[in-house]
């Protein structure tokens, strides 16, 4: 066979097999009765409730489909507070009489689920006697097969109605925001637009080494990153690996990952290696924000699934391993109408000019406002170790808005004329909203958040994030933006005089938000601070905030989470935090004292061997070299030894403190500062140990041996 045959081959199978484990809208409408479809599509686009009536039909029509698949049961799928994925399988047997059996699905098992839920975070809001959770189908994300089980994607929530899980506040949050994104677009005369829709793509990172190796390393399976590790020789100093040739057996993970990624229907499109050796980056073409999510949490599950399969671990903790790139999602964002139409795409008439200009307002000033909601929303102390490192977007929020548009909200702002390339300026009403320039590329890598162009790049959440958080925050801050400026235009009596002044306004009030320089310098912390900016280095500095006055109004005013809520997921949060740096202490503790400090006896005990060895043979023979390093390592290990001591003692005393929030502060400037004087000391005897004493596997074989 030649080339070309091969590549057609190779095209004709992707298009096969894409989406063939997907119930989506071309499978509905082959197997579905044309008027039952016709209500199901309404409810999917419109957002309107589901008809129960054809709940049934539409489960049957899917369990014919997944039995022909090779499925033998179904789940109810859903996002709890733990971050990832929940499942629990039944089978589509139902007994019959005459003891054998049929294969069932019914409308009521499609649209609601019981799962006994008392074990899944609820921040309090279950008591354990009132453990019932319920799931309920989200008929918006299609439902697809996954290991011989039909998964419907599902909203969790309790007995009383509050939301545990990550979907339910996400679709909130997008119904907020279509509601204000449709009163603005009215008063731009756009009545035959019945949806805007949030869009992502989510960018995601991640490393890939060698499973043995990781299995070697306690720290990498308790706790997803290294506690210790000396820097190797090389870490990513001479850059050949961003962008580099691909492995392999990195080639053959990203094939076999793209097929099963694709058989999903997920649109897995761009792969390449990252900064730091072993790491690597997906990025999917975007879509609705709700199938992003759930597409990037399964995007996160295969990729540990077929690791396995390649004899790699996958990481995807925001900073495995110190001192080289951590990871990170980038959540591209933007918004965009059924009938096509990007609106953070600057247009080429002055109306669309001025509308770009006042969605575009709208998250300036969200993002001023509310920076520190969009830090909570990325909070977690697996992301505490990127934010601020200096590969990454510091903890500090600004928007990076690229030289031309902010020459023109400049000129906006100033009132005087903006001249793009010489072309001629447009003019909205009396007011002057200048040209838009359409070219403004974004290539500054530092900044948090992005615009790029017709879409922003919220560069904060961490890999191992769901995007869900993020997103919920970002449509919401922006949905009570866009509130504000409707209620102003809709008592408007000269429409473009006043959006003129409302965009002139917004920019005034808000541009000390907007900083186009380099992120990660020592000057931009300064001037951040003199502008009043917040830095909020750790998950345990951030989370009063999102308990505020101001965010329990944003949250309820347009839905998305009630108080209640709100505290219930404060209190899951920072128990998160405290819990994950705990298990990390604990294990630091297991590994001084049953893998490192037994390492360095073992080679101090083959040293004084040798030199005792050479002091029988008589004669001169010089035991400095063994004497030195025993005299180092033993004066070491007494110091690792007696620091694993103090960790031990300030663990135990966390029980102290009452309340989470208390507790993380004491994690956070007591257990956390504890740990890193521990693993200095470990890291300086792993440099002294011969390598073949080392109980575990070091950086440079972690990262170099795949
Ligand atoms: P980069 O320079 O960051 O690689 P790309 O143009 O390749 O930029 O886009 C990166 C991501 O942004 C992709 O996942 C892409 O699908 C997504 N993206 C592009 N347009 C939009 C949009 N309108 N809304 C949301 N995400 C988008
Ligand atoms: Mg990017």
């Amino acid at each position: 066979m030649n080339n070309s045959n091969c590549a057609a081959e190779a095209i004709c199978n992707v298009s096969e097999i894409f989406g063939s484990m997907v119930f989506n809208d071309a499978v509905m409408r082959q197997r579905l009765p044309k008027d039952v479809y016709k209500t199901l599509k309404r409810t999917i686009e419109n957002g309107k409730s589901l008809d129960r009536s054809i709940a049934d039909t539409v489960a049957n029509a899917m369990k014919d489909w997944a039995v022909e698949k090779g499925a033998t049961h179904y789940t109810h799928w859903f996002q709890p507070m733990t971050g990832i994925t929940a499942e629990k399988h039944d089978s589509f047997i139902s007994p019959m009489p005459d003891g054998s059996v049929i294969l069932e699905f019914s409308g009521k098992e499609l649209v609601k689920g019981e799962p006994d839920a008392s074990s899944f975070p609820s921040g309090g809001l279950r008591a354990t006697f009132e453990a019932r959770g319920y799931t309920a189908w989200d008929p918006t994300s299609y439902a697809f097969i996954k290991d011989g089980v039909l998964c419907i994607p599902t909203a969790f929530y309790s007995y009383g109605g509050e939301a545990l899980d990550k979907k339910t506040p996400l679709l909130r949050s997008m119904e907020a925001l279509n509601k204000q994104a449709l009163r603005i677009l009215k008063l731009f005369g756009h009545t035959n637009v019945i949806k805007v829709n949030t869009t992502v793509g989510p960018e995601q990172e991640y490393f890939l080494i060698d499973k043995k190796l990781y299995e070697q390393r306690k720290d990498l399976i308790y706790c997803g990153r290294t506690l210790f590790g000396a820097k190797p020789p090389k870490g990513q100093e001479l850059e050949d690996h961003y962008f580099g040739a691909i492995k392999p057996r990195i080639s053959a993970f990203m094939k076999e990952l793209n097929e099963e990624l694709w058989k999903l229907g997920i649109l897995a499109k761009t792969e390449h290696n990252e900064v730091a050796p072993a790491q690597h980056e997906l990025a999917p073409i975007f879509s609705t924000t709700n199938i992003a999510t759930d597409h990037n949490q399964l995007t996160m599950e295969m990729m540990k699934i077929v690791a396995a399969r390649h004899g790699l671990a996958c990481i995807l903790h925001e900073k495995p391993f110190a001192g080289v790139n951590g990871s990170g999602k980038h959540n591209n964002w933007s918004l965009s109408t059924n009938t096509g139409v990007n609106l953070l795409e600057p247009g080429d008439s002055p109306m669309e000019n001025a509308q770009f200009l006042l969605f575009l307002a709208a998250v300036i000033a969200a993002v001023d406002e509310h920076q520190a909601l969009l830090r909570v929303s990325v909070a977690s102390a697996g992301n505490d170790h990127r934010l601020g490192a200096n590969e990454a977007p510091p903890a500090i929020i600004s928007i990076f808005m690229g030289e031309e548009l902010t020459d023109v909200l400049e000129a906006i702002e100033s009132g005087s004329a903006y001249n793009h390339k010489g072309k001629v300026e447009m003019k909205v009403g009396v007011d002057v909203l200048p040209y838009i320039p359409k070219d403004t590329t974004d290539r500054n890598r530092t900044s948090p958040f992005a615009f790029t162009g017709n879409k922003f790049e919220f560069r904060m959440p961490g890999s191992a994030l769901s995007v869900s958080g993020p997103n919920v925050t970002l449509n919401t801050i922006v949905a009570d933006k866009l509130a504000d400026f409707a209620d102003i235009l809709e008592k408007s009596t000269d429409f473009e005089k006043d959006i003129g002044k409302l965009v002139k306004d917004t920019i005034i009030a808000h541009k000390r938000i907007i900083f186009n320089g380099n992120n990660y310098s020592d000057e931009w912390v300064k001037e951040a601070e003199t502008r009043g900016l917040l830095n909020l280095k750790t998950t345990a500095d951030a989370m009063p905030y999102f308990i505020s006055d101001k965010s329990v109004g944003v949250f309820t005013r347009h839905n998305v989470f009630t108080e209640v809520e709100i505290h219930s997921r404060y209190e899951i949060i920072l128990e998160g935090y405290c819990k994950a740096i705990n298990i990390e202490a604990l294990t630091m503790l297991d590994m001084i004292k049953k893998d490192i400090l037994p390492s360095v006896t073992s080679y101090v005990k083959d040293l004084a061997k040798t030199a005792l060895a050479k002091k029988s043979l008589g004669g001169d023979l010089s035991c400095e070299f063994e004497q030195s390093i025993i005299a180092k390592l033993s004066s070491l290990s007494a110091c690792l030894y007696k620091k694993a001591d103090e960790l031990e003692r300030v663990l135990l005393g966390v029980k102290d403190y009452d309340g989470i929030q208390a507790q993380a502060d004491y994690f956070k400037s007591v257990v956390f500062p504890a740990m890193q004087e521990a693993r200095a000391v470990a890291d300086e005897l792993e440099v002294l140990t011969a390598e073949k004493y080392w109980a575990f596997p070091t950086y440079g074989v972690l990262l170099f041996k795949v």
